[in-house]
């Protein structure tokens, strides 16, 4: 038949996954796959285990969705960084990871970007750079850096050397005016960042090889990606300045779509370009695992039961984990506040979601005193989001409308992505 269908694929901490959409944004097919493990030497081989989940997944893409799909796109964990060899692309040794940090290279790091800039992290893409350019002497010339979804996709069109203004971000790209800015071109190591485009262009037809090995139609896209949270944002569909997604797994993260661009490195805000508008972001260490401390997720929903949401709990804690909040307190040594305990858990419980949801409005009440345009209207993601009685006390704590989000996978925001590239010129 003539139908077109757009997949997406989503490289996360733990393992990837596919999802198959049609042009309505019905999901035609989706599946997972956790990531084999591959030694070399005493660490995991992720390239290896990379890009073999890569192709292991288009084979479990139905023949009968695959023979549709006109466009691919992929995301990856932000800052994940390959070195590669220009002319192969084979790596040039083992890739830095996302949460890999690189202090060895801050100062250099901080001596030639602008205070406070997003690159000035220990774990940013351009202190991964800057480290490996120090530490290595051969292959200098012929290097390429690549994020983990450009090196992915890369296999997929074989074109070597192009991002998205998504992933670059944390390599210094600047987004607003679509240039790396001068500090960083004036470097000796410029020659090995990628060029860089919207997420969701098209850059190839996807290679000849591949396309007929696993049964792809004629002319089959390759689009850039983006990273894996922008993904999860983008599977909410939300269009408005205004509406945002919090976050409610392990931690709470907010991120909101904003008309006005703010960062503050103190609190660890800083803002995505999304088109004409900027998806401004967040995180607090407060969330799901305070509650994973105490409850099971059983006693969670039996105690959630009895909680009346309408009904204010008089309960003021600051859960966290342990000591330690970056947003919406920038505080390396806040202690957790849990006490006094109630004998009722219900109470107590009510108490905690109460205090959570304090947090996340103080979150968006700061985003806004920053300059980001006002929330409106807040949609749910993660194992939070199952719980009503939370939303209730959230609408009230907020006073916005709170709903769940009705697709919260990356790997659905990746094929929003191969959707748009479908229908544009490739590059
Ligand atoms: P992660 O960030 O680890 O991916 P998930 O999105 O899977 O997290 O969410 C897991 C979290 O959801 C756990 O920390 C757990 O405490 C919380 N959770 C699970 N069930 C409920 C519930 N009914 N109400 C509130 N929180 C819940």
């Amino acid at each position: 038949g003539d139908q077109r269908l757009y997949l997406g694929l989503d490289f996360g901490t733990s393992g990837a996954r596919f999802s198959a959409i049609d042009k309505d944004g019905t999901i035609q097919a989706e599946a997972k796959r956790e990531y084999p493990w591959y030694k070399n030497g005493e660490t995991q081989d992720w390239v290896r285990s990379w890009r073999e989940t890569l192709f292991l997944l288009l084979e479990d893409i139905p023949l009968d969705v695959r023979k549709h799909i006109v466009s691919i796109s992929i995301d990856g964990t932000s800052a994940t960084t390959l070195i590669v060899d220009s002319e192969t692309g084979e790596p040039l040794g083992r890739p830095f990871l996302y949460n890999e940090s690189c202090p060895d290279a801050l100062p250099m790091v901080k001596s030639i970007a602008p205070p406070n800039h997003t690159v000035c992290s220990g774990s940013s893409t351009l202190c991964k750079l800057v480290s490996w350019w120090n530490h290595v002497d051969s292959n200098k010339k012929s290097a390429q850096l690549l994020h983990q979804a450009d090196w992915l996709l890369w296999l997929l069109h074989g074109k070597l050397g192009v991002s998205d203004y998504n992933n670059a971000l944390k390599v210094g790209y600047d987004p607003e005016v679509d240039s790396y800015p001068a500090w960083l071109l004036r470097q000796p190591y410029s020659h090995l960042l990628p060029s860089v485009v919207a997420p969701g262009t098209p850059v190839s037809c996807l290679k000849e090889d591949i396309r007929t090995k696993f049964g792809f139609q004629n002319d089959c896209v390759v689009c850039t990606g983006t990273t894996d949270s922008i993904a999860a944002f983008l599977a909410a569909r939300v269009s408005q300045p205004g509406d945002a997604v919090t976050s409610l797994g392990s931690t709470l993260a907010i991120k909101l779509l904003s008309n006005t661009r703010i960062e503050d490195s103190r609190f660890g805000v800083y803002s995505h370009r999304l088109d004409d508008k900027w998806l401004v972001g967040g995180a607090s260490n407060s969330g799901g695992a305070v509650l994973r401390q105490l409850f099971t997720d059983d006693q969670l929903e039996k105690l959630s039961e009895q909680i009346n949401p309408l009904e204010a709990s008089p309960l003021d804690y600051y859960p966290l984990p342990k000591a330690g909040e970056r947003f919406p307190v920038s505080d390396p040594n806040l202690s957790p506040r849990l006490l006094p305990r109630p004998e009722n858990d219900a109470e107590y419980l009510h108490g905690i979601l109460e205090s959570i949801a304090r947090i996340e409005a103080k979150a968006y009440e700061l985003l806004k005193e920053m300059g980001a345009t006002q929330v409106m209207k807040v949609f749910t993601a993660g194992g939070g989001a199952k719980n009503e009685k939370w939303i209730k006390i959230r609408e009230r704590v907020l006073g916005l409308p709170v709903s769940r989000a009705t697709h919260t996978e990356a790997a659905y925001g990746a094929a929003l992505l191969a959707l748009r590239g479908a229908n544009q010129n490739i590059l």
